[in-house]
């Protein structure tokens, strides 16, 4: 199935970075979230972004100004009902997830693949809350999305072959590289990945080490390019603890039970770098850690 019109709904850090990739690789996208600050501030990083990217070459200027002419933006949902794919990139909580999917449902053409790019929640579960299980998947991007290279591509128990054939023509469309998941709770990067951090955060919380003394152990010991604190401030601490949530509830296994300390920061409404503060402090000049 061809694709040509893509809607991506929230419009947050990983909502901007596919917007971004997508137009660039000519694909007309129509973006819409449920505050238009949101769409607004988002359209500003794009435009950031690409300028970065022809400032070091990367890009043509002109190839630039095509891709910004191509993402439009809407506050109502149901304009998105003509694309061919939707890609979700809400909030990572599973009640928001079903209830754009089933407010869109009714204005989508019969053909329109659906895909969620949720970091941990069920495809399956989300699927079946559809009237097109066989053609909805997880399309997992990895932030910041126009810089890594990977795309997860997850098969809920009822995706057809040819959905997952056309996502696939989309990824290698996109210039990157797809990787195959089962639909098991986090599938393959944050199963691995989640825990690591959730565990960095109890080293912190038992007193182990300080943030920097941790961070600075896994840059220089274990030659990661970024500490794990670091790493859960990226991705924010809101869908760090999210994430977890869902390893222990869906696995039942108490060695993924979420930190307390992670989830006081969440609490606090320190979510890392999206609200200035999370393991480090971001407003000042540098990073200061919190601990
Ligand atoms: P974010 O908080 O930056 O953005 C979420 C956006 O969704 C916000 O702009 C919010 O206004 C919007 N939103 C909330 N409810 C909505 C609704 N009903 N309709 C439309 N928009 C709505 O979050 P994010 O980091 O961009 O994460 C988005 C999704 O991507 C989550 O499912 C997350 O698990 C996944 N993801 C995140 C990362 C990461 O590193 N942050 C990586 C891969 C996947």
């Amino acid at each position: 199935m061809e694709i040509r019109q893509v809607g991506v709904v929230g419009a947050g850090q990983m909502g901007n970075g596919i917007a971004h990739v997508f137009a660039l690789a000519g694909y007309d996208v129509l973006m819409t979230d449920i505050s238009e600050d949101s769409l607004s501030k988002a359209l500003a990083v794009i435009e950031r972004n690409i300028e970065r990217q022809v400032s070091r070459g990367k890009v043509m200027p002109a190839d630039k100004r095509a891709a910004l002419a191509r993402i439009k933006t809407t506050l109502k949902l149901a304009d998105l009902g003509q694309c061919d794919l939707i890609i979700e990139a809400a909030t990572e909580r599973e009640t928001v997830k079903q209830a754009i999917f089933e407010d869109l449902l009714p204005h989508l053409k019969p053909t329109t693949i659906l895909t969620s790019n949720t970091s941990s929640i069920s495809i399956t579960r989300l699927a079946s809350r559809t009237d097109r299980p066989e053609k909805f998947m997880g399309f997992h991007f990895m932030n910041p999305v126009p810089v890594m290279q990977l795309v997860e591509l997850i098969r809920g128990i009822a995706t057809d072959q040819e959905t997952w054939d056309t996502l696939h023509e989309v990824v290698r469309k996109l210039g990157k590289t797809a990787a195959s998941a089962e639909d098991f709770p986090a599938f393959i990067v944050n199963r691995i990945l989640m825990p690591m951090i959730n565990e960095a955060v109890y080293t912190l919380y038992e007193g182990v080490g300080s943030v920097k003394s941790i961070d600075e152990s896994l840059k220089l010991g274990a030659n990661h390019p970024m500490g794990p604190l670091e790493l859960a401030d990226f991705i924010g601490l809101d869908t760090c603890l999210a994430i977890m949530n869902v390893l222990h509830e869906g696995l039942a296994d108490t060695k993924y039970r979420p930190c307390p300390l992670l989830t006081k920061y969440v609490e606090a409404g320190w979510l890392g770098r999206k609200t200035q503060r999370g393991f480090y402090d971001y407003r000042g000049e540098v990073p200061v850690p919190t601990r």
